[in-house]
């Protein structure tokens, strides 16, 4: 059961930014040589590579945003799919995400629909030959997480670096970085703040501020209302935020209510929060629709009372 109420137009403006990226990736095909990038240079651009939940929509891949700048990446979590869909994004013409220039990722939270992605991400690109270990930024665990994913692939590892296949022995390692709230990473290209956020039972989750000399964006991650993601954005060029239907949530049974509650953030609450984080864009990601879709949740978004520019995220969208 879909609800429609209010204005479709923030979703409109959603719909031709992706559908402009989306032509523009079937038109130049995987066979063109690399395209000049299609974001200009000191420009700094949030490609949305995957949106989706849990719940397996084929429209929605896993969870992974990338910021671009300068024909850099910094990706946001790995979720399934996501080295498949950078390279969309490479072939349409943002060469930052061909498989080999992926090479730094910010972990929210070790969750499954955040990290499925992650040996994707370790072993794919070395296949494709890129030759620098992965750079792994995430909470505590994380290097428990990496440790076992290259153990259980360790056969297929020896057996590309001992077999014939040309193969390098540097790629598919990892330096992973356990990090605390608080700078992270700076390359005077990007600089990376780390943020706590609350997310259900977890210990230590984080989003994530990336500052640049033309833009500041800030990716709450999964997380319940925080008030320290308002103050790190405190006026922020886009905040990227996860959100919860608050109509589909109140129909759902008590014990997924209480857990979504203390793990998510819903439309109401975020109203609220966006209001005070006074964004320039507030983009809603990793949408939990709970059968609604993207019109009912900027709906309910305005219907509680948030005015400000507002848009609803779509995979390999450019935002
Ligand atoms: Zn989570
Ligand atoms: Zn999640």
């Amino acid at each position: 059961m879909k609800r429609h109420i209010g204005t479709l137009g923030a979703l409109g403006a959603a719909l031709t930014v992706g559908a402009a990226v989306t032509m523009a990736a079937a038109q130049i095909g995987a066979q063109a040589p690399a395209p000049p990038s299609i974001i200009p240079p000191d420009s700094t651009r949030l490609v949305v590579l995957g949106t989706g939940t849990p719940n397996p929509d084929p429209e929605r891949h896993g969870t992974s945003l990338a910021i671009v700048r300068n024909g850099k990446s910094y990706l946001v979590d790995a979720g399934v799919g996501l080295v498949r869909r950078a390279n969309r994004m490479a072939e349409g013409g943002v060469p930052a995400l061909g498989p080999t220039e992926l090479r730094i990722v910010f972990l929210t939270h070790l969750h499954s629909d955040h990290t499925l992605g992650l040996p994707d991400l370790i072993l794919t690109p070395w296949v494709l030959e890129r030759e620098v270990p992965l750079e792994v930024y995430g909470p505590p665990g994380t290097r428990a997480m990496v440790e076992h994913i290259l153990a259980a692939y360790d056969a297929d590892i020896r057996n590309r670096i001992d077999g014939l296949q040309p193969a390098n022995e540097t790629g598919y390692k990892v330096n992973v970085h356990e990090i605390v709230p608080g700078e992270v990473f700076n390359d005077g290209n990007m600089r990376v703040t780390a943020i706590a956020v609350p997310h259900g039972d977890w210990k230590v989750a984080f989003g994530y501020r990336f500052d640049a000399a033309d833009r500041s964006i800030v990716v709450s991650g999964d997380t319940r209302p925080s008030e320290d993601l308002v103050k790190a954005c405190n006026g922020c060029d886009l905040l990227a935020h996860e959100v919860i239907s608050e109509w589909g949530l109140s129909r759902r049974t008590a014990d997924w209510q209480r857990y979504h509650r203390d793990a998510h953030t819903t439309t109401v609450q975020l109203a609220e929060l966006g209001m005070r984080a006074a964004p320039k864009l507030l983009l809603l990601y990793h949408q939990l629709y709970s059968g609604t879709d993207d019109a009912g949740l900027l709906a309910e978004l305005r219907a509680a009372g948030f005015t400000r520019p507002l848009q609803s995220a779509r995979d390999l969208a450019i935002y």
